[in-house]
């Protein structure tokens, strides 16, 4: 999708500060960070928000979740620990409609999630 800017970061034409990436996967690290660690895990394929997976994607997902612990152990989060997050629709504060997959860390992380 042209006019979706994650697709962009994926095809080189937005410049953003990688982290790792995979045949699947790019990590980038947030532009407004909220943690030490705040990094982006997209599939390259376009994915509206997790509420619009399917079995079709499964191996795109799984591969979000093997991408964001090779995003952990290059920030060094493994020991302590981190924090996933999907946010689907308005309420959740989802601003980008392509899925991603925030990997927190490098600080402790309030919880409930709601409390900050
Ligand atoms: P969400 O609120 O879950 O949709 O998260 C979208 C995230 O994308 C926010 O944390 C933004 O700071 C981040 N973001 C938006 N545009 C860019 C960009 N070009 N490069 C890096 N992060 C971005």
């Amino acid at each position: 999708m042209t006019d979706c800017i994650f697709c962009r970061i994926v095809a080189g034409e937005v410049p953003a500060d990688e982290v790792v990436s995979s045949e699947l996967s790019f990590a980038f690290r947030d532009l407004s960070p909220q943690a030490p660690t705040h990094v982006l895990v997209i599939p390259r394929q376009h994915i509206t928000h997790a509420g619009d997976v399917g079995p079709e994607h499964a191996a795109a997902v799984a591969d979000l979740l093997v991408t964001a612990t090779r995003v952990a152990e290059i920030d060094g989060l493994t020991e302590r620990g981190y924090r996933l997050v999907f946010n689907v629709g308005e309420d959740a504060g989802n601003s980008v409609p392509h899925l991603h997959l925030h990997v927190l860390g490098g600080r402790q992380m309030g919880w409930p999630p709601w409390s900050g």
